[in-house]
């Protein structure tokens, strides 16, 4: 059983090929953190974050050789990029001419109003989808003397302010929304707000969430709380870690929810005096097999032959074992017993069986 859950129905806009918002699945996207200089290494990073799930990849463009490299990144990545661009706004128009999908700007941290409306212009010329990346910490002058603090409303005011702006005097719709803070719960409100006043779609996440646990549970939470009200179109979970760990995450939640599906559920006990075998280990292994697979399965890895296979019926597969010994069971009966150095090949072979016997999964 899954939240009911039910979306908002947001403008569709685009980022290349890859739809966003209305009824478009939530898109999962993640963030380089190569020197994109170094084409080779970035596109290396892109290759890793597609192939785990990553549907949308941004890259930072600190100069202009920087830009120069997106040329090839662009023509070569599997999936299209999204520009990251802070203050140099010529950088951004030169990005779009190499071929990004999207550019992410802040748009209050831009002094000269004038050359923003000249990438404006650009990213509508080449139908580039804007994303307004409001952050807490870099609210415009205007804005924080009004409110102090850069609370909720006045990330939402700047917001709105700016989406105005550019569909008033450019016509142009194209545009996606990020309110970002570092705490979770301005975050959520940020973007309740916003999405009380606006179709436009919402990328969401908390930013500077830190490391691959705190990092993970305060965007769960912010995400989730979103997500079951209906909010969100396209997320990506900030960790300080392996940004392929922020792809990982983003489907856990996702799934969690019912929402998307990609890779296998494992389901594993805590471990208690009965176990006998070494249970974390297999754990990792089937963990990292499952990150390279593409189905919706649900696995389990259960430390005693006793309990393991009642407990975990509700999987599709599961192992167990003890004493030197492996079990394989499938909907909770025993149907294999193996040496326990075989027990993982013999797994995996059963699960390719059930695919199989399932190609819908
Ligand atoms: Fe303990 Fe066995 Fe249950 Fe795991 S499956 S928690 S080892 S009783």
């Amino acid at each position: 059983m899954f939240p009911k859950i039910k979306r908002k129905k947001t403008k569709v806009v685009k980022v290349g090929s890859v739809l966003i918002g209305g009824e478009n699945p939530i898109r999962v996207q993640s963030m380089t953190n190569t020197d994109t200089r170094d084409v080779k290494a970035t596109l290396e990073q892109i290759y890793k974050l597609h192939y785990a799930g990553c549907e949308i990849i941004r890259v930072t463009i600190p100069d202009e050789k920087a830009v120069s490299a997106l040329k090839e990144i662009t023509k070569k990545s599997p999936m299209p990029v999204i520009a990251d661009l802070h203050f140099v706004t010529s950088l951004g128009e030169k990005a779009v001419k190499a071929g990004i999908a999207g550019i992410r700007i802040n748009p209050g941290t831009f002094k000269n109003l004038k050359n923003l409306d000249r990438l404006i212009e650009v990213c509508k010329d080449y139908g580039v989808c804007i994303r307004i990346g409001i952050n807490a910490g870099s609210l415009e002058t205007k804005i924080l003397k009004k409110y102090k603090t850069p609370t909720p409303s006045a990330m939402v005011e700047s917001a709105i302010n700016w989406v105005n702006y550019i569909v008033e005097k450019f016509d142009y719709q194209n545009i996606k929304v990020s309110l970002k803070s570092s705490n979770w719960w301005d975050t959520v409100k940020a973007y309740e707000l916003f999405s009380k006043k606006s179709d436009f779609p919402l990328h969401i996440g908390v930013t500077e969430a830190g490391g691959l646990i705190p990092g993970t549970i305060k965007n769960t939470m912010a995400i989730t709380y979103l997500l079951l009200k209906g909010i969100g179109d396209t997320l990506r979970v900030s960790l300080t870690a392996d940004p392929v760990e922020e792809v990982y995450v983003a489907y856990e939640i996702l799934r969690n929810l019912g929402l998307r599906t990609l890779h296998p559920d494992i389901i594993a006990c805590p471990m208690c005096g009965r176990c006998e075998i070494d249970l974390m280990k297999l754990y990792r292994e089937v963990e990292n097999w499952a990150k390279n697979v593409k189905a919706n399965l649900r696995l389990a890895v259960m430390g005693c032959i006793v309990n393991g296979p009642g407990e975990a019926k509700h999987a599709d597969l599961g192992i167990t074992g003890g004493k030197g010994v492996g079990i394989i069971f499938r909907e909770g009966k025993i149907i294999k017993k193996v040496p326990e150095d075989q027990l993982l090949n013999e797994f995996f072979k059963e699960i390719e069986t059930f695919l199989k016997e399932h190609p819908e999964r």
